[in-house]
């Protein structure tokens, strides 16, 4: 006897999320971005008296959102900034500083490496510091996109290669004083969202961007809301509310296009850039959450700190690596200084968690010099790499961290 054909788990979500879709009214004004919390704007009260106009607006218009867009919620003059929340809510009256040395201390958890004080010898003294491992890793890595394999060869997998460095770096920066977190301390998700659980949210994200949710695209966007989104936010919780460090550094390498991650293509193209928040756009600014971030994190004075530890991690990075800049060609990121491997861009990481974010993004993992080192794998000491005398990878890459923190907070940088 035939068996009758039998709907699968994933047809039934289809099914009954296609029904939803029917009846989703078409979105609000005040727009969410996808799993994103209601923010609530009376808490930049606190931030009353703590900034001149002139520097509100040059970090609007030169960092935040440079495209002019952030006028339309919010306008300036000398005594007040008026923020619109969503349309349609009452203006939210900021009181602006006449003077910056009239100026208040914003509302803040972390701590300035002006208000450190480094011993001679622990650099890092006291400094309360959070890894944050890029991806996931382990069995989402080919989900995540983060995964390549040439043959037999050891994997390349991003989230993996990210915690070796973040486990290395915890040591060195222990070892100079500073008290140390990771993010996620082994391969996996730190959040317990799974894609079934992201459907409805998944239907939403796709109706916003006007794409058709076939269930191939469904299911996709749901991956991308857990291992990207829900992930990314759960991390930031973990930032904001538990943790409360002084900086994150966030661990990534880089990549060109790849293909097929089973026959993924080789490049001679190798390079290194750092990120600091901002460049937001018109379209990103409509989410609520996300004007309601970008003023935290342009309000809490993160920006000149970000910078300053950001150089020198660049420079300590293109020291040891001797990786030329990566250039970014796009609207998406603006270059941040005369710095050539530090670009503003807004990501997820670098605009949810609070604090100052050093964010890595060195080595092309699919150029053939760094397909090499993963071979290699973690080893201490140097060994002959194609005829030049290299340590592993994942050492190159945290000792340059290191020095580049203990450069900035112990104050040899600048
Ligand atoms: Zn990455």
């Amino acid at each position: 006897m035939k068996n009758l054909p039998l709907l699968k788990p994933a047809d039934w979500v289809f099914g009954i999320v296609f029904c939803l879709l029917v009846s989703v009214p078409s979105l609000p004004a005040a727009m969410l971005s996808p799993l994103a919390e209601k923010p609530d704007w009376s808490i930049l009260a606190g931030y009353g008296g703590s900034i001149t106009a002139p520097e509100f607006e040059q970090l609007l218009q030169r960092v935040y959102v440079p495209d002019g867009s952030w006028r339309e919620w919010i306008s300036i003059t000398s005594s007040q900034a008026v923020i619109t929340p969503y349309p349609g809510a009452s203006p939210v009256f900021l009181p602006i500083a006449r003077k910056e040395s009239e100026a208040k201390v914003s509302p803040k958890y972390w701590k300035a490496r002006k208000e450190r004080s480094p011993l001679p010898g622990k650099p890092l003294n006291g400094l309360r510091i959070a890894i944050d491992p890029g991806h996931l890793g382990g069995s989402f890595a080919q989900m995540e996109a983060r995964w390549f394999r040439i043959g037999n060869s050891r994997p390349v997998e991003e989230g993996e290669m990210t915690l070796i460095v973040a486990k290395l770096l915890k040591q060195r920066l222990e070892s100079m004083g500073a008290e140390v977190w990771l993010t996620r301390s082994k391969n996996g998700a730190t959040t317990s969202l799974r894609p079934a659980k992201l459907m409805t949210a998944a239907l939403g994200s796709l109706h916003e961007e006007g794409v058709a949710p076939t269930q191939k695209r469904l299911a996709s966007e749901a991956e991308r809301l857990f291992y990207r989104v829900g992930e990314i936010r759960n991390r930031a919780g973990l930032v904001n509310r538990v943790i409360r460090p002084d900086l994150v550094v966030c661990l990534h390498f880089n990549a060109e296009e790849w293909g097929d991650p089973k026959h993924p293509t080789l490049t001679d193209k190798n390079h290194l850039h750092l990120l600091v928040c901002g460049a937001m756009s018109g379209t990103e600014l409509l989410h609520e959450d996300e004007r309601y971030t970008m003023l935290l994190k342009l309000l809490g004075g993160t920006h000149a700190e970000e910078l300053g530890v950001s150089e020198a991690v660049a420079r300590s990075l293109a020291r040891a690596t001797g990786l030329p800049p990566f250039t970014y060609h796009g609207a998406n990121a603006l270059a941040a200084s005369s710095n050539p491997y530090l670009w503003v861009r807004n990501l997820m990481a670098n605009r949810l968690y609070e604090c100052p974010v050093v964010y890595c993004e060195p080595y092309v993992m699919n150029s053939r010099a760094v397909f090499k080192r993963v071979q290699l794998g973690d080893y201490p000491g140097f060994r002959n790499v194609g005829g030049a005398r290299l340590p592993s990878i994942y050492r190159e890459y945290a000792d340059a961290v290191a020095q580049g923190l203990a450069d900035y907070y112990g104050g040899t940088a600048h």
